[in-house]
C-alpha cells in the first residue's frame, strides 16, 4: 500500500512520490526533501507551536520507518519586527537576543524528543540567497518599489490564491491580507524587501538598503538548500494564507518551475475553543507545564496521538490521561524485562508482531492516521499482556516483542522514556535494596523499610507494591 497524505494544493490525499517520478521500490526514491516553517525566536514557543513541530518530527520519523530517506530543513526567523522590538526593549543586540531564544527553543525540542533535522538555516545568514531571488523578481518585472521598499505585485501572478482557494474578492475584502503596515499599490501585494527604519538593523545590498520581508526568507532558504522543486512543505494552517501563498508566488515567478509538490498543514491546537496564541494570551509554554510537574514525554504523547488534520483541544486533564496511557507502556516493559522462562519461542509471537506492523502501517499510511495507529498499538499491548498473564512467553519472545516496540517507538518517540534506558542505574543494586526492604518489613522494621523507599526515590526510582511482589520503575 502506498503512503497517502492530504495535499492542501490539490485538495486530495496524494501518494507521496519523492522527486515526482514513481519508482518500483521505496529504496529507489531520492531522499524526501522537506521544508518546515520554523519559529520566530522572540520568546518561548507555546504548546500550539509545538503541536506543529512535533508533527514535523513524527512525519520525518514515519517516512524513515517506511524506508524513505529524508533531507529536512527548518528555518529560524531571527529578524523581523518582533525580534527587533524585543532587542530594542532589552537594549541588547539582535544577535544576542535571538541567540538566547534559539537556544531555549533547541532545549525544548530536545526535551520533546524531537530529532535534529538536516538543516536549520537562519534568516540573517541567508541574506545573499534572498537578494538573489529578489534580484530575479526585479529583472522579470515581479517587483515594484515604493518609499524605498520592494513589493510583489500579486495581480501579475495568475495562479495567486490556488493554495488557499481564496478568490481575489475575498483577499481584497480586507479581512485577510498581509498586515504589513507599509504603503503599497494593492492590499494583496506583499513586501519583499523593507526600507530601513531609523535605528533598525539593515543590510546594504544590490537591491537597496533594508531588511527582508518574512515571506522571502522561506523561499530563499529552500532555493539555497534544495536548488529545485521540493517534495513537502509543512506548517500550521494559519500559514496557508498569506505566507505560503506568497512563498509560491515569489518562487514560481522567479524560477519558473513548481515550488513544492506536497503541502501539508497542521490544524490548530485550541484552548477552550480558541487557537492557542501569544496574541490571545491563552498559551502555555513547555516550561510552564514542566514547572507544574508534567513530563515532556506526556506532552509529546498528547501531541503525537492527535490526528494532524483535526483541531485538538488542549487540557491539563488530557496530560493526566496521557500519563495513564504511558504507564501502560512502562508496566509492559517492566513485565517483559522480568520474563525468565527458557525454551523455544511461542510460534504465535511472530504473527502477532507481523500484524502490528501491518496494522500500524496500514493506519498511518492513510493520511498519517496516528489515532488509529495508536489504537492498534494498544491492542497489541493488550494481547502481549494476556500472553504474559498466561505465562505463554519465553525470554526470546520477550526480546522480539521489545525489539518490535523499539521499531514502533522510532516513530512515536515516547514508549521508551529516557529514564527506562537511563545508564547509571544498577538494576542489581535496586533489586538488592528491594530485597533488604522486604526483609526489614518482615521483621517489622518499618523505619528501615521507609528509608530504603526514600533512598530509591532520590535516585528517581519508584516502587510499586503489588499483591505478589514489589516492582520498580524509573520516574520520567
Ligand atoms: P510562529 O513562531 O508564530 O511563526 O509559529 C511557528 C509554527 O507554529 C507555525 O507553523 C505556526 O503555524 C504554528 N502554530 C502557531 N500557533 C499554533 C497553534 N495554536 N496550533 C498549531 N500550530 C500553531
Ligand atoms: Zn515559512
Amino acid at each position: 500500500m502506498a503512503l497517502r497524505i492530504y495535499n492542501t494544493l490539490t485538495g486530495s490525499a496524494d501518494e507521496l512520490v519523492p522527486g515526482g517520478i514513481k519508482k518500483e521500490k521505496i529504496g529507489d526514491y531520492p531522499p524526501v526533501t522537506i521544508y518546515s516553517c520554523g519559529p520566530t525566536v522572540y520568546g518561548y514557543a507555546h504548546i500550539g507551536n509545538f503541536r506543529t513541530f512535533v508533527f514535523n518530527d513524527f512525519l520525518r520519523r514515519y517516512l524513515k520507518f517506511r524506508g524513505f530517506r529524508v533531507d529536512h530543513a527548518m528555518n529560524i526567523t531571527d529578524v523581523d519586527d518582533k525580534t527587533i522590538a524585543g532587542a530594542v526593549t532589552e537594549s541588547i543586540s539582535l544577535k544576542e537576543y535571538t541567540e538566547r531564544y534559539t537556544a531555549i527553543f533547541q532545549e525544548d525540542l530536545t526535551a520533546l524528543n524531537i530529532e535534529p533535522v538536516e538543516h536549520t538555516p537562519k534568516a540573517t545568514e541567508s541574506i545573499g540567497a534572498m537578494i538573489e531571488i529578489i534580484d530575479l523578481l526585479v529583472k522579470k518585472g515581479y517587483a515594484y518599489a515604493m518609499e524605498g521598499s520592494l513589493y510583489f505585485p500579486v495581480d501579475r501572478f495568475k495562479s495567486y490564491g490556488r493554495l488557499s482557494r481564496l478568490n481575489s474578492r475575498e483577499i481584497k475584502s480586507g479581512l485577510r491580507y498581509d498586515t504589513d503596515e507599509y504603503a503599497k499599490d494593492d492590499v494583496r501585494d506583499f513586501v519583499l524587501w523593507k526600507a530601513p527604519k531609523e535605528n533598525e538593523i539593515y543590510w546594504d545590498t544590490p537591491v537597496g538598503k533594508g531588511r527582508p520581508g518574512w515571506h522571502i526568507e522561506c523561499s530563499a532558504m529552500i532555493r539555497k538548500i534544495f536548488k529545485t522543486t521540493i517534495d513537502i512543505h509543512t506548517g500550521g494552517v494559519d500559514l496557508i494564507f498569506p505566507h505560503h501563498e506568497n512563498e509560491i508566488a515569489q518562487s514560481e515567478a522567479a524560477y519558473g518551475e513548481q515550488f513544492v509538490r506536497h503541502w501539508i498543514h497542521v490544524e490548530h491546537l485550541l484552548v477552550n475553543g480558541s487557537k492557542m496564541s501569544k496574541s490571545l494570551g491563552n498559551f502555555y509554554t513547555l516550561r510552564d507545564l514542566l514547572a507544574k510537574g508534567y513530563s515532556a514525554r506526556s506532552i509529546r504523547f498528547l501531541l503525537v496521538s492527535a490526528h494532524y488534520r483535526k483541531q485538538f483541544n488542549f487540557t491539563i486533564d488530557g496530560i493526566s490521561q496521557a500519563d495513564q496511557a504511558l504507564e501502560r507502556f512502562d508496566n509492559l516493559l517492566i513485565r517483559l524485562k522480568e520474563i525468565k522462562k527458557e525454551g523455544a519461542p511461542n510460534p504465535h509471537v511472530p504473527n502477532l508482531i507481523d500484524s502490528i506492523f501491518a496494522d500500524f502501517t496500514g493506519a498511518v499510511d492513510d493520511d498519517l492516521n496516528i489515532s488509529r495507529g495508536m489504537g492498534m498499538v494498544f491492542e497489541f499491548i493488550h494481547a502481549v499482556n494476556t500472553m504474559i498473564n498466561d505465562e505463554k512467553l519465553t525470554r526470546m519472545d520477550a526480546d522480539s516483542i521489545m525489539l518490535a516496540l523499539k521499531k514502533i517507538d522510532a516513530v512515536l518517540g515516547f514508549i521508551f522514556s529516557e529514564g527506562s534506558e537511563k545508564p547509571g542505574i544498577d538494576a542489581a543494586w535496586v533489586e538488592s535494596m528491594i530485597a533488604e526492604r522486604l526483609a526489614a518489613r518482615n521483621s517489622k522494621d518499618y523505619g528501615r523499610a521507609d528509608a530504603i523507599r526514600r533512598i530509591l526515590l532520590e535516585k528517581g526510582i519508584i516502587l510499586e507494591d503489588t499483591r505478589e511482589d514489589t516492582r520498580w520503575k524509573i520516574r520520567n
